[in-house]
């Protein structure tokens, strides 16, 4: 087994696998470190509660790294969003075929992902997969980095990637500070049974409490995503499966008739984070590891990805031009493409928990009016659904 690869990755969830797929298909040397068994298979019928809406973009890069068509057999399309005020009239509708487009994305298991990235890796030479591996200290070398795993082995690289998620161990060996706070709100996350079909419909509705998301899934369930306040939240998983589908379906306005049925119920307790830099000398910080933000609008692995994209392109061109890929002046390219998309993503998604989730008056008529008068304006809704699945 090698120990000095050009790059090492440092987590192995659904950001880092993608990172290590573009990196190898371009023959780089890579070694992914994950701390988790991986799940590669699961009883027939059973739904990962997590579940990811994954726009266009995402899609162009699991089409590069020759992963997408064993996620496509399991994906199930979204043709149409509807998106409505519980506090108002304000509604709005973005359809695929507005476009000319057969859907505006896919939602998918974390597992199938995960499961076509690593059959992809697996056929890749120049990438190592450690797994179950855990990282125990970081070394500075002269010019690489070194990482020490709880077994003893020790491996070096000219780049160290941060694709370790909130917590991350290499953005504190970086001496990167990330700023954080707490939404004040836990997601509810379950998959449920409705009494009508999902029509291949994203459905939103903001509560006064906060957003409730039901996404489609390729067997006809739904995947919900309940964000409350936390004694909300709580309160919510306690009810039994009967009074919390009565519950789920108030809630929701019975778009889809009433909810018969509901699978196990998990909480995320919802914060919001960001790295001040993404870049040392010789480190990159990729997904979570560099920015959180608020799932209301299903992008934080969609933001995760076009790290991956964009980290990936600068590595190969600085390589093509002989330049050192861990230098400081290499990374920073990384970064300035990066911060300024995922900050104004992260803003967006602050403003619309902040405008829907307050009950002041000219705050509710100018939101309702908004939606109203968006839904009205084909161009723009156009453009909107362009820039949200990445066209
Ligand atoms: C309720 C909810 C719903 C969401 N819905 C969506 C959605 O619809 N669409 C979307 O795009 N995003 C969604 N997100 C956001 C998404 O879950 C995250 O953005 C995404 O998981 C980040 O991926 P990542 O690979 O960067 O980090 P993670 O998924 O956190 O992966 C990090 C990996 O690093 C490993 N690791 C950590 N430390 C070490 C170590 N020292 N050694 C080895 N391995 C280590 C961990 O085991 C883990 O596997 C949602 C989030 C929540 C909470």
């Amino acid at each position: 087994m090698k120990n000095e690869f050009d790059v090492i990755i440092v987590g192995g969830g659904l950001v880092g696998l993608s990172l290590a797929a573009s990196l190898g298909k371009d023959d780089f040397s890579v070694a992914v470190l994950e701390a988790r068994q991986p799940v590669i298979d699961w009883p027939a019928g059973s739904v990962d509660l997590r579940v990811y809406a994954i726009t266009r973009e995402s899609q162009k890069l699991f089409e590069l790294t020759a992963a997408w068509s064993a996620m496509l057999p399991k994906a199930g399309p979204f043709r149409d969003m509807h998106v409505w005020d519980a506090g108002g009239n304000g509604d709005i509708h973005f359809s695929s075929a507005d476009l000319g487009e057969p859907y505006l994305g896919h939602i998918l298991e974390a597992r199938v992902i995960e499961k076509a990235l690593l059959d992809v890796l697996d056929e890749l030479p120049c990438v190592q997969h450690f797994c179950p591996a855990s990282v125990t200290a970081f070394n500075e070398l002269e010019d690489r980095q070194q990482v020490e795993l709880e077994d003893g082995r020790m491996l070096s690289a000219g780049l160290l990637v941060g694709a370790d998620g909130k917590h991350s161990r290499v953005r504190d060996h970086a001496g990167i500070h990330a700023r954080v706070s707490d939404y004040g709100q836990q997601a509810l996350v379950a998959v449920v049974t409705t009494e009508r079909s999902h029509e291949e419909t994203a459905w939103q509705r903001f509560l006064p409490t906060g957003p409730l998301a039901f996404l489609p899934l390729a067997d006809g369930r739904s995947s919900i995503v309940w964000s409350a306040s936390s004694e909300r939240a709580e309160q919510l998983l306690k009810l039994d499966a009967t009074d919390f589908c009565a519950e789920l379906g108030l809630a929701f306005d019975r778009r889809l008739g009433t909810i018969t049925a509901c699978g196990e119920r998990v909480l995320f307790p919802l914060q919001r984070q960001y790295a001040e830099h993404y870049v040392a000398a010789r480190i990159a910080l990729v997904g979570d590891a560099s920015h959180v933000i608020h799932p209301l609008a299903g992008q934080g692995v969609n933001l995760g990805l076009k790290d991956v994209r964009e980290l990936a392109d600068t590595l190969r061109d600085a390589r093509g031009r002989n330049r050192d890929i861990g230098s400081l002046s290499v990374l920073r390219r990384y970064e300035r493409a990066r911060k300024g998309d995922n900050m104004a993503m992260m803003l967006a998604m602050d403003g619309f928990k902040y405008l829907f989730g307050s009950p002041v008056a000219p705050l509710r008529w100018a939101r309702n009016l908004g939606l109203n008068l968006v839904d009205g304006a084909q161009p723009l809704k156009n453009q909107i659904m362009r820039s949200a699945m990445g066209l």
